[in-house]
């Protein structure tokens, strides 16, 4: 091996120009391709320029800073990974070596067979949720086989990914094969554990970088009929997608943007709120939690509306307070002033009525698809009361799984990669939409029964997002995936919908600094009941049941704008609800663990006795069940069990409040408040329910509720 590789080396050299080459090189990275110029000199590099990439600012752009001065400094391409952005480094030097062995070549790309050591070579990258562990089989020439032992990324997202890229690599031999959009963590992951195997075997990776064959769209447009078509493949679009093919075979198909089905849905911690007094029986009823009742209904009511609701749940209390239960209270009415109040009050009653009267009635439907509901109910962040239920199941799979099942089961046609443009509209009704497919194919939907927009919020689009709110800045991570851009509202404003709220925009609180995914968690569930937030000083700053945009502006002025979750053993299991290892994230440095509370301390470098302090404080705080600092209402488990966990945070984009104007049937309205034919919305691309503010675990039973309305309403069903 080691001789033919010099003789290999020795015969390039002979040929090598003399004069100065530049060669472009695109090689895949994190997020796309990087396409690289390289100018090499009698073999040495001379030169190394990005010429174009997609790689994260912040992170991979670090990478397109330093490595190519690096190599050039090196006068080769090997050079020291750029750390948290190895993908990215990598990518680069990729291309300079394929330069380099192109230069060799007299400037032909180098067309020698990769040689590998036959034999199988595991290797591991973390991914979202956990390592990405590859077995990667190869003979002399070709990769055989690559398997993907005990992944944990979510099944339906990064596991597709790694099906897909599989297929691309055995199939081209090439690692040239671009990310899976919506799971390019998982992607990236995968590539480079794949590479690192692949360099065990003694491959060249520069051999490997033969792109993928582009397909050709075909000439013209090409039409389908259907029942209901239905845009987006998110909790609305599906919940929308199953409620309309029940006990009754019509044809249904849902178009989907992304390779990769499940919207922000599927990645979403699975908090669902709903007032369920059998699941709520064990909570008890304080009287810090009467305060917060007695409160809300007595001061003075900004309407009609309000008025008439504040009497609706005063009603309810005082048979609640004769009833003598000491169980918490709740009932649809609460929830739904909760919302109205927690949205600033300026969200459509209506609309959340109807909301919060549902919303039981779809947790049991979807609990009958089979959905996984966990008895316990407790309070997630920001969500203001102790209504919020989660799935005994990693993530928003909980939620899209158990739909995504009974759509296949009742027939519900799903396309993915396919993205509606435009609605097609006659003599004033929608009956229609119009696509293009990812290699540029045109496609007509067109639908009986008009169309369903359920394509989600625009987290991801900058500029809306920041016409919306100015202070969201371009450079702001968000908890979404990429596919969020307010595609819906764009296509439903061309017809002259209206649209409320759009300047409300939720950033969420406890996100993961950097990478602003919300993984990571050192507790099974995501209600804060028993976790405490603590600034780089050791020291609270905030209640943590706070509303998410109190949240957000206190740790904005906290040292770092950062925080750490503190929380102790009781509520930590083997895994957390994204299905992460808490040993592994431990390993990886994404959580800090420690027997006591000043090791614990020390390792995320905050005070030891103010740490203990606080804890020792907060201790003391739930046993008098008041926090007269910052006035927390939620307590539970003191935090005292070792070993101790400290989680980082920082806030992160999240939701969008404002969307389409619909009406408590799911209609779209237009600027003279009718209701525009045939067009129908649910889910984050609607307005109004939320306010100024969504409560933590009030989106998915949105998004599922009103999916569920619009079907119903588009194709004359009883609800
Ligand atoms: P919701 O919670 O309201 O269901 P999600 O974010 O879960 O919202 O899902 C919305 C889905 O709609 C996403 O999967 C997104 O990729 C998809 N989508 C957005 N725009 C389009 C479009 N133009 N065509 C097809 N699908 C789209």
């Amino acid at each position: 091996m080691k001789m033919k590789t010099l003789i290999a080396v020795a015969v390039a050299a002979a040929v090598a120009p003399a004069m100065a080459a530049t060669y472009t090189e695109s090689v895949a990275g994190h997020n796309g391709p990087v396409a690289v110029q390289v100018t090499v000199e009698k073999g040495v590099v001379k030169a190394v320029k990005v010429l174009k990439n997609q790689e994260t600012k912040g992170i991979g752009s670090k990478a397109i800073d330093a490595i190519p001065g690096a190599i050039v400094k090196a006068g080769k391409a090997d050079v020291a990974a750029v750390t948290g952005a190895t993908v990215t480094s990598n990518a680069i030097m990729t291309a300079v070596k394929s330069a380099v062995a192109k230069d060799k070549n007299g400037g032909k790309a180098a067309k020698a067979l990769p040689t590998y050591k036959p034999g199988t070579y595991k290797a591991k990258a973390y991914g979202s949720n956990g390592w990405v562990n590859v077995e990667v089989t190869v003979d002399e020439h070709r990769i055989k086989d690559i398997k993907t032992p005990e992944l944990r990324e979510t099944r339906l997202m990064g596991g597709m990914a790694v099906e897909r890229l599989t297929s691309e690599i055995e199939k081209y031999q090439t690692l040239n094969v671009d990310s899976v959009s919506g799971a390019t963590v998982t992607s990236a992951a995968f590539k480079k554990a794949v590479g690192d195997a692949v360099k065990q075997a003694g491959g060249d990776l520069s051999l490997l970088q033969t792109p993928v064959p582009k397909k050709r769209a075909p000439k013209g447009v090409k039409t389908e009929k259907a029942d209901l078509v239905i845009v987006g493949s998110g909790g609305a679009g599906l919940a929308a997608a199953v409620t309309a093919t029940e006990g009754a075979k019509r044809k249904v198909i849902v178009i989907e943007k992304m390779p990769v089905i499940g919207g922000n849905t599927l990645r979403c911690a699975s908090a669902f709120n709903a007032a369920d007094p059998a699941r709520q029986a064990k909570l008890p009823m304080t009287d810090t939690l009467k305060d917060a009742v007695v409160k809300a209904i007595s001061e003075k009511p900004a309407n009609a509306e309000h008025a008439k609701l504040m009497a609706d749940v005063k009603e309810k209390y005082e048979a609640y307070l004769k009833s003598g239960s000491k169980s918490l209270f709740d009932c649809p009415e609460w929830h739904a002033l909760q919302t109205y109040n927690g949205g600033d009050k300026v969200g459509k009653i209506p609309l959340i009525r109807t909301y919060a009267f549902h919303v039981k009635g779809t947790l049991d439907w979807l609990q009958g698809l089979g959905a996984p509901v966990r008895d316990r109910v407790s309070q997630g962040a920001g969500a203001l009361w102790q209504r919020t239920h989660q799935f005994d199941a990693p993530a928003g799979n909980a939620l899209i799984e158990p739909l995504l099942k009974a759509a296949t089961k009742q027939g519900v046609k799903i396309i993915t990669g396919m993205k509606a443009e435009s609605l097609i509209v006659k003599n004033g009704k929608v009956v229609g939409v119009r696509a293009t497919d990812t290699i540029g194919g045109k496609y007509a939907f067109n639908s009986k029964n008009g169309v369903i927009l359920a394509t989600g919020g625009y987290s991801q689009n900058k500029k809306m997002r920041q016409e919306s709110s100015p202070v969201l800045t371009p450079d702001m991570v968000s908890t979404n995936q990429p596919g969020a851009t307010g595609d819906g509202i764009v296509m439903a404003r061309r017809i002259g919908a209206d649209t409320t709220g759009m300047n409300y925009v939720q950033v969420y609180p406890l996100a993961t600094p950097g990478s602003g995914t919300l993984q990571g968690r050192a507790r099974k569930m995501s209600g804060l009941d028993d976790v405490i937030d603590v600034n780089k000083n050791g020291q609270r700053f905030v209640k943590e049941d706070a509303r998410r945009d109190v949240f957000v502006a206190a740790i904005k002025k906290q040292p770092g704008a950062m925080c750490y979750d503190i929380n102790d053993s009781q509520i930590v299991e083997k895994t957390n609800s994204f299905n992460e290892d808490m040993e592994t994230l431990v390993q990886i440095g994404r959580i800090y663990k420690a027997d006591t509370l000043a090791e614990l301390a020390k390792k995320i470098g905050v005070p030891p006795k103010n740490l203990e302090e606080t804890v020792a404080e907060y201790n003391k705080q739930v046993e008098a069940k008041n926090d007269p600092k910052f006035g927390r209402k939620l307590f539970d488990k003191k935090i005292e069990k070792g070993p101790f966990y400290a989680t980082p945070r920082a806030p992160s984009i999240h939701h969008t409040m404002g969307g389409l104007l619909i009406d408590t049937h799911a209609r779209v309205l237009n600027k003279q408040g009718k209701v525009i034919k045939g067009l129908y919305a649910a889910g984050e691309v609607t307005g109004g329910i939320h306010g100024s503010n969504r409560l933590g675990g009030n989106a998915t039973a949105d998004v599922t509720t009103f999916g569920r309305i619009a079907a119903k309403t588009a194709l004359g069903l009883k609800d």
